[in-house]
């Protein structure tokens, strides 16, 4: 028999496969200094670092191409050859015989190799500028030994906590399920899996002790199970949860193409949360009537110089014309500052950074230029697309940050104006409410916004007062607490005194229970990750108006989130639950 250990559900899927561990530092100091600037062999240092970047990304290379992905393959084969390119080293060096520290010296250069690339009006060649970061990132990994190393072969992670930026190195495909023994729900690698429709369980105690020696695991994440060096007896029954699984799954996906809705017709927009425009087909694939929070932060983070207007308005430009006109796009001004260090901005650290300055609070903070360029990057590319833009500010607190974002949208557009660009008249322009104060002056708020997006991840972390990535703190980190859903409630209230819509776009949304309970308590759109979005048309198709009513009134007067859940899940269970519901036009 193996190992098992218990955690707590984080996203849904079972996978069997060989250990991969992961474990934050462990270098020493000592080890990790590269030679010092104006030090022999501090230009040679760059030049073999970069070398060994070419070989590793060859070597990725091989395996995806191996994989059957030549796609992804030759990505990575011109990252390699970026690696090596005599400009980028040339820079570099002439940096560090200049006297600047090795690893500021490549990153410097590569980011100027980005913003050559991100200047250039080719929108493909454009894209490139990040590849070309990216390269530098890894090599400047090399030089401080800092690498990580990767799995080989596909292969469950097991980690105290999966910092995204490692993730996010792991090829496509090598990442067969997480298992953390940290982590919460609303944990950035959490999301990440749901995204992959991978499993992820989280909170798992003693899991890195245990799994030391483990070299392979089955893992559950809808049960939230895993078990280190399974028996062949475990195997098979992990190997059975995922047929089941496979099999509901199927008759979810079967109704693919069908747009949101309720057993008895109401509709229910159901749009996808994306972090990048390359996740525009597996949300269209997945069925997404469009965006409803697409994450910018990507363009900001992992970089030593803020993104310039010409690489952000190729990107939003690209996401616009993957969903076109139809399927809305919705962007969020960035959500960085906090916890979220920008080199650039420098920022002072901060004792509360989730209660600190951060997202629209910037403007106020000498970051007020990179909103706007942000905002006249999103002006020019729905121009360029063709599309009306849709934006929204997250950490909105009072009725000025609301007025602030509508004064820079303006004057964003006039500062658009003035480089002669095709603009669209007007932005859809609406807040997202994740913050209990914002969530109690809802009609206010509501008489000068557009719309509402409620952000659950934020709102119950605030309303809880329990940090989101605290895994000792789990028990207060389920959105369905009665306390966010009263406020849920007034947010629907206000906004119907001027009859904007609501949307979710937190976590809570993409959850078959969650996403009754919203829609029950009058929340008109659902946006969660392309993954989760068959489980919710599903689960919404399956019950009645009357039923969601029933369910809202009796989740607001419960006690707890664990009874609001049962409740939820009781509608989700019954037996014989009609999938299908009546007839519906298509969505194509
Ligand atoms: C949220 O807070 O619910 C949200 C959607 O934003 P993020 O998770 O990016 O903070
Ligand atoms: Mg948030």
């Amino acid at each position: 028999m193996g190992t098992p250990i218990a955690g707590t559900p984080g996203a849904a899927g079972v996978a069997v496969g060989p250990v991969w561990r992961y474990s934050a530092g462990g270098t020493a100091e000592a080890e990790r200094k590269p030679p010092a600037a104006g030090q022999p062999g501090a230009a040679s240092a760059v030049q073999a670092a970069a070398l060994k970047a070419a070989g590793q990304l060859e070597a990725l290379a091989g395996r995806v191409r191996d994989l059957g992905r030549p796609d992804e393959a030759g990505i990575f084969e011109a990252q390699a050859m970026m690696a090596t390119d005599p400009e980028l080293l040339d820079e570099a060096v002439s940096r560090v015989e200049a006297g600047e520290e090795p690893a500021s010296a490549v990153r410097a250069a590569a980011d100027a190799a980005g913003a050559t690339l991100a200047a250039l009006p080719d929108e493909l060649l454009a894209a490139r500028a990040a590849d070309v970061r990216d390269v530098g990132a890894r090599i400047v990994r090399i030089l401080l030994g800092e690498e990580i190393d990767l799995p080989g072969v596909p292969s469950v992670a097991v980690a105290d906590d999966l910092p995204p930026s490692v993730a996010a190195e792991i090829p496509p495909g090598f990442l067969l399920g997480v298992a953390l023994e940290g982590g919460s729900i609303t944990a950035h690698a959490v999301i990440l899996a749901r995204g992959l429709g991978i499993p992820a369980i989280v909170g798992a105690k003693g899991l890195t002790a245990a799994a030391a020696s483990a070299t392979t695991a089955a893992v559950d994440g809808a049960s939230g199970e895993i078990v280190l060096d399974p028996d062949p007896g475990e195997v098979a029954e992990f190997a059975a949860r995922a047929a089941k699984l496979a099999e509901s799954r199927r008759a979810a996906a079967a109704l693919r193409g069908r747009p949101g809705a309720t057993a008895d017709g109401e509709r229910v927009a159901l749009l996808a949360n994306i972090g990048s425009p390359e996740d525009a087909p597996r949300a269209l694939d997945a069925g997404a009537e469009g965006v409803g929070l697409f994450r910018t932060e990507f363009l900001f983070m992992k970089r030593g110089t803020a993104p310039a207007e010409a690489e952000q308005v190729a990107a939003y430009a690209a996401a616009f014309s993957a969903f076109g006109p139809e399927r809305p796009v919705v962007v969020r001004l960035a959500d960085i500052g906090g916890d979220k260090a920008i080199p650039y901005l420098d920022l002072p650290a901060e004792a509360n950074p989730f209660l600190g300055v951060r997202a629209i609070r910037l403007a106020a903070h000498g970051s007020r230029e990179l909103l706007l360029t942000q905002l006249r990057a999103i002006w020019r590319a729905a121009g360029r697309a063709g599309v009306t833009p849709h934006v929204m500010a997250p950490m909105v607190a009072t009725l000025d940050d609301a007025r602030l974002l509508l004064e820079l949208r303006d004057e964003a557009r006039a500062d658009a104006a003035a480089t002669g660009d095709p603009l669209p008249d007007g932005m859809v322009t609406g807040v997202m409410v994740e913050i209990p104060s914002a969530a109690l002056i809802a009609a206010e708020l509501a008489r000068i916004v557009d719309f509402f997006s409620i952000g659950t991840n934020d709102l119950t972390q605030y309303t809880m007062a329990a940090d989101r990535g605290n895994p000792a703190l789990g028990h207060l980190q389920d959105a369905l607490h009665p306390a966010v859903l009263r406020l849920i409630r007034d947010v629907v209230a206000g906004a119907d005194g001027s009859h904007i819509p609501v949307a979710v776009c937190g976590e809570l949304a993409g959850d078959p229970a969650g996403a009754l309970v919203l829609v029950g308590l009058g929340v008109d759109e659902l946006s969660a990750d392309a993954g989760s979005l068959d489980g919710i048309r599903a689960a919404l198709a399956a019950v009645t108006r009357a039923e969601l009513d029933d369910l809202a009134g009796r989740a607001l007067a419960a006690g707890d989130a664990e009874t609001v859940r049962a409740m939820a899940r009781q509608l989700l269970d019954r037996p014989g639950r009609a999938l299908d519901g009546p007839d519906r036009t298509s969505m194509e």
